[in-house]
């Protein structure tokens, strides 16, 4: 049986292109907002939604649910799709309020964080708008809890090294790379950065720069 190289896919990454320093973000809740904006865009895009939060004041939960949803929406107008991104952070806001009771306040993303992974996986999951690279990412980079976070360019990754069929869905990609990794936020937190950071950098959809990739020595057939 082929050896999971996973790992070792992760010390060649960290080697060559250093920590990431993941997620950029004041506050939990700014990492949860921003995993929302994120959706469907480009992080400029997002920065600059977020900035536009940030200068209106309606960077926690308590003065973004005040916002009315058209408000809202003028506001995250940049990240794109901004009426549907919108809603979405109401099911959000409205999710922390029923699980924090009410108590809209800067900690009510840290009532959510001594909650079991599973079960909080679960619910973010039932939140409208909210699928599972949404959820992990909220989980991992907001929340600290160990969730590995699959999105296109793992898939990509993942396909391209023979690791994953095409049609591989999300929890089996998933468990690809979580049976080859310890359960441990930080290197959670740093692997899929760093997977990111490849992916834009080298493993573009078309094109990609194998022969500049610190993963390009474990390509099927690299001498
Ligand atoms: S660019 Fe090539 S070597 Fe790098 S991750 Fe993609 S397929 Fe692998």
């Amino acid at each position: 049986m082929k050896l999971n190289p996973i790992r070792k896919y992760y010390d060649a990454l960290l080697h060559a292109l250093g920590p990431s320093g993941w997620w950029p973000g004041e506050t939990p809740f700014e990492v949860a907002v921003g995993a929302i904006l994120t959706q469907n865009t480009n992080w400029g895009n997002v920065e600059k939604a977020i900035a536009a939060l940030r200068a209106a004041r309606a960077l926690s939960p308590e003065a973004m649910r005040r916002l009315t949803p058209e408000a809202l929406a003028g506001l995250i107008r940049p990240a794109g799709y901004f009426r549907v991104k919108a809603a979405r952070l109401g099911h959000f806001l409205d999710f922390l309020a029923a699980e924090a009771g009410d108590a809209l306040d800067d900690l009510a993303l840290g009532y959510l964080g001594r909650q079991e992974l599973p079960r909080l996986r679960e619910k973010l999951l039932a939140v409208r708008g909210i699928g599972p690279e949404t959820a992990d990412s909220i989980l991992l980079y907001a929340l600290a809890k160990p969730s590995f976070v699959i999105d296109a360019y793992t898939a990509r990754l993942a396909q391209r090294h023979g690791l994953a069929p095409e049609e591989t869905n999300y929890h089996d990609l998933q468990d690809i790379f979580t049976s080859a990794l310890p359960e441990d936020v930080a290197l959670y937190n740093e692997c899929h950065a760093l997977i990111v950071r490849a992916g834009k950098e080298f493993c573009k959809k078309s094109r990609p720069r194998c022969g500049d990739c610190p993963l390009g020595a474990f390509l099927e057939g690299a001498a």
